[in-house]
């Protein structure tokens, strides 16, 4: 076993590793691996879309939120004020946090 040199660390010198943070997403967000954007939005205390979060209510109830064509018998959710593209990134969901254009049916 080598000796240290005078002003060498150790490998105990270095103290204990710390774990990583885990990142905390709101109850009322689920975030998807194919949705970096969306989360990273949501881990910075916006909306999805990208706007400010609201005090209260939902997409859902909100006038904006369109169902767009089917696919397969599957409907998509999309915002009207959100430039559309015909990928999932743009999808919305109900249950998420109105943002700050929200707006009553
Ligand atoms: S305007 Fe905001 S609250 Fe309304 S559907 Fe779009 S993202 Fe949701």
């Amino acid at each position: 076993m080598s000796e240290l040199l005078e002003g060498q660390l150790s490998l105990l010198d270095m103290g204990p590793a710390t774990a990583p943070v885990e990142a905390t997403f709101p109850a009322w967000y689920t975030p998807s691996k194919s949705r970096k954007t969306a989360n990273m939005r949501v881990l910075q205390g916006r909306h999805p879309m990208g706007m400010r979060l609201a005090d209260s209510e939902n997409c859902g109830s909100c006038k904006h939120m369109l169902e767009t064509g089917t696919r397969a018998g599957n409907t998509y959710k999309k915002c009207a004020l959100v430039p559309m593209t015909h990928g999932a990134a743009t999808d919305i969901r109900s249950k998420w946090l109105a943002c700050e254009k929200w707006e009553s049916q």
